[in-house]
């Protein structure tokens, strides 16, 4: 497997920085599922002055960001042939660094969307996705990676755009007894209602909301889920976002994600189908 990985300024500027508390946590990871890495110039250098991956063979070079390492990346998740298709990016952002909203940031996220890849945009989000890939291989559970899968003490945001509301549901309905695990979930407004009726026609006691719902997306629902994610309130966000359509809300939308990122040790976001269901067939297996 190929993964890109990006980190912001923020994060590799000191040696307690995001990038090298993800990679202590996931070399061992790294080197037992024997994944390539592309990382863009920065990252790489600030890798290499930190002496990690000690000459591990698939750690690749890309351009710095101002040459187009990230435009790069954005190209092989959407697939360049052998040896450059990614099958995920890890792009660790820093909600004030501008560079994050630069148009190739948000196309490595929109591309990961629309290829079913996974978009790792913290270190819990990219730690989880390796204990993920490692117990799919067959690999022994890694108690460092237990805590997120304390589902009984967590929270879980459902939320889903309106072309993907039918994907939702039917994801809810397959891992419907994982999902009860969480000791809350959260949703947006229409979302929640429709994940709620989809939970009483599964016999979920008729007087107890499955989801608690906040505001519909267009009118600030994205917002106040993000607050309890700054809270530490949601520890995991299931998003399945519409890159297909204009979205009057993309503020918010953008808003939630950056949210998430602000709390990168503690918050998982996950933003397609495909991986949100590896996970959870990885989740029963680790059980
Ligand atoms: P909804 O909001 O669940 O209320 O539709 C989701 C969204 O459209 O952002």
């Amino acid at each position: 497997m190929l993964i890109g990985l990006a980190a912001n300024r923020l994060h590799h500027q000191t040696e307690d920085a995001a990038l090298f508390a993800l990679l202590r946590a996931i070399e061992p990871g790294i080197r037992e599922l024997q994944l390539g890495l592309h990382a863009v110039g920065r990252t790489y250098d600030a890798i290499a002055a930190a002496d990690m991956l000690h000459r591990y063979p698939q750690l690749v070079r890309y351009p710095y960001g101002r040459e187009g390492g990230l435009m790069k990346l954005v190209a092989e998740v959407v697939g360049m042939g052998d040896g450059r298709t990614l099958d995920a990016a890890i792009y660790l952002t820093d909600p004030v660094d501008p560079s994050s909203i630069f148009p190739e940031a948000l196309a490595l996220k929109r591309q990961c969307v629309i290829h079913g890849k996974a978009f790792l945009s913290t270190v819990a989000s990219a730690r989880d996705w390796i204990e993920m890939e490692r117990i799919h291989a067959g690999l022994p559970q890694d108690r460092n990676a237990d805590r997120f899968h304390d589902y009984e003490n967590q929270t879980l945001a459902l939320i889903a755009h309106d072309a993907l509301k039918p994907q939702m549901l039917e994801f809810a309905a397959q891992n419907f007894t994982l999902l009860s695990r969480f000791r809350r979930r959260v949703g947006t407004g229409t979302t929640g209602q429709n994940l709620n009726e989809l939970a009483w026609s599964k016999g979920w006691p008729q007087d107890l909301p499955w989801v608690d719902r906040y505001n519909s997306g267009p009118l600030g629902g994205d917002a106040q889920i993000a607050d309890l994610v700054l809270e530490r309130r949601c520890q995991r966000v299931i998003f399945f976002e519409d890159p297909h359509v204009a979205r009057q809300h993309e503020a918010d939308i953008q808003l939630l994600e950056r949210a998430v990122t602000t709390v990168t040790h503690e918050a998982v976001c996950t933003t397609t189908l495909k991986v949100a269901q590896r996970w959870c067939d990885a989740a029963l297996l680790r059980a």
